[in-house]
Order: C-alpha cells, then sequence, then structure tokens
C-alpha cells in the first residue's frame, strides 16, 4: 500500500537532526531549491511517525496511516522491512548475551571495531568473522559475527540471526586472518569507491582484495591461506578476487562492557585508530 508521507520519497534512510535543522538550508540559495524540496518529504516523515517504544538502543517509530516502522539509531531514521521490524521486535525482547564459551573463540579469531552507522557516534560494533552452528544443529560456514550496540538493521544481502539463536562458534577456514581484515579495512580509497589491499598466497601469487573483506575463497585457496602483499606488487593486472556477500549470515550479540578486548590489544592501537579519530 502506498502511503503518501512514507513513499513520498523513496528513502531508506536520512539524519533526523538534518531534518529539523532550519539553520542549514538557506532560503535564497537557489542551488538549495531541490535539497529543501527532498528535505519537505522527510520532514513529513518526522512530523508524521509515532514514538512505539525505546530499544536497547535506539528508538522505534511507526507511521499512524499505513503501520511501516522505522528505527532512530545514531541519528538516522531508518525504514524497516517487514522482517527488519519482526527481527528488532525479537532482538529486543531478550538479551542476546555472548557466552563465556564463544567469547574466548570470538577472542582467537580476533575483531575488527568500527563506528556502524555514523563515525561520529563513536565505536559500536565489533564484526569477526565465524563458522557458527544453530540451536537447530544447523551449521553456517561463513558468519559475519557481530557484537554490536547497534540494532540488527543491515544492508546486509544474507540472512540475518540472533546471538541466542547460535549455540556453538567456531573458526572458519575461509576467515582471512585478522592483519589482512586489519590492512582491508583501513585501506585507503586509490579510486572511487575502490579500496585495494595486496594480499598472496602460500606460493606468491599475489591478488587485490577491495574495501573490508571478512572471507576468500578461490581457486581451492582459503582465506587462511592468505597473506599481506607489499605495495610494490600493486599492478593493474591482479585479479580482484570478492566474496560473495549472500554467502554471509550476520549474527548480532549484545555490546558488553569489556568487549574492545576481542580486537586484542594491539589491534585497539593500530586498528582502531583510524577510526576514533572521528571522535
Ligand atoms: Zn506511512
Amino acid at each position: 500500500m502506498y502511503c503518501r508521507i512514507c513513499d513520498a520519497t523513496p528513502t531508506s534512510a536520512f539524519r533526523w537532526s538534518y531534518v529539523l535543522d532550519n539553520s542549514l538550508l538557506d532560503p535564497e540559495d537557489e542551488a538549495m531549491k531541490r535539497l529543501r524540496i527532498g528535505r519537505t518529504f522527510y520532514r513529513a516523515i518526522v512530523d508524521t511517525v509515532r514514538h512505539r517504544t525505546a530499544l536497547k538502543s535506539g528508538q522505534l517509530y511507526q507511521c499512524p496511516f499505513c503501520d511501516q516502522f522505522w528505527c532512530l539509531y545514531a541519528d538516522f531514521l531508518h525504514r524497516l522491512s517487514d522482517d527488519q521490524a519482526s527481527l528488532i521486535h525479537r532482538w529486543n525482547s531478550e538479551p542476546q548475551p555472548v557466552s563465556d564459551a564463544i567469547r574466548t573463540t570470538l577472542s582467537v579469531i580476533g575483531g575488527i571495531a568500527s563506528s556502524r552507522w555514523d563515525p561520529g557516534s563513536g565505536v559500536d560494533q565489533i564484526v569477526v568473522p565465524a563458522r557458527v552452528l544453530l540451536a537447530s544443529t544447523l551449521e553456517v560456514e561463513t558468519t559475519r559475527v557481530f557484537v554490536s550496540k547497534a540494532p540488527p538493521i543491515l544492508d546486509s544481502s544474507g540472512p540475518v540471526i540472533l546471538g541466542s539463536e547460535v549455540s556453538e562458534v567456531r573458526e572458519s577456514e575461509l576467515a582471512l586472518p585478522l592483519n589482512v581484515r586489519n590492512a582491508c579495512a583501513n585501506a585507503p580509497e586509490a579510486a572511487m569507491g575502490f579500496r585495494p589491499t595486496c594480499v598472496c598466497d602460500l606460493d606468491g601469487t599475489n591478488y587485490i582484495l577491495d574495501g573490508s573483506q571478512l572471507f576468500f575463497e578461490k581457486n581451492g585457496l582459503r582465506g587462511r591461506d592468505i597473506r599481506i602483499a607489499g605495495k610494490e606488487n600493486l599492478t593493474e593486472d591482479l585479479e580482484v578476487v570478492s566474496f560473495d556477500e549472500t554467502r554471509i549470515t550476520s549474527v548480532y550479540f549484545d555490546w558488553f562492557e569489556g568487549c574492545l578486548e576481542l580486537t586484542g590489544g594491539q589491534i585497539l592501537d593500530t586498528a582502531i585508530r583510524p577510526w576514533w579519530r572521528f571522535w
């Protein structure tokens, strides 16, 4: 059903405070005209949605006309699909704790801390690639394990599940070593949207990974076989190897006191600083 408020503009998320801040737009500025028109639609959403409940983190809103759910987190209002809304209700209604056993495994694999939505909101998630065993004894080989303050609303193409559904976490042979993931996460942009990291296998054959990568699989090679190669090896001929995102299931555990230890002391110094400099 089309809603004249929620569907007037095809937005999936927008910045809440920006819509409310009238000082940002100069009415005399012709170039800002289109922006003002777009903002009118966002403003109608902000003025219309009703607050439903405070979440573990974030706030849940709903449109009184079409029942569309919206989630406010880190100053962004996100449109929720039906699946996301039901997931958020389940995520919010019970704890998603990391057990001691899972904590130990995550610590061995090592995670990378980052800011999910907005660098200004500070570090709010740790991501660890792993293999997980679900309570139903189903095994998922490639899982992106989040220890997260943020609600489980991802622009992920794969399935999303909750930590309470996981009975065991194991190392995945497809997961890249922590120092490779760390290099990928911090790789600077070489061309628009292209953030290359040069890696090699144990035979010294080079490949390029683009942006933040967690897993690797190519011609029988697995993530654990991959090492960082020197930048001097970067040539245009190297193959860019990506991992099919739809193969990755995302799992959400609750953030807990001291969870930054999962990144390891040394990594905290080197890996997280580039994110923290935004604070
Ligand atoms: Zn609506």
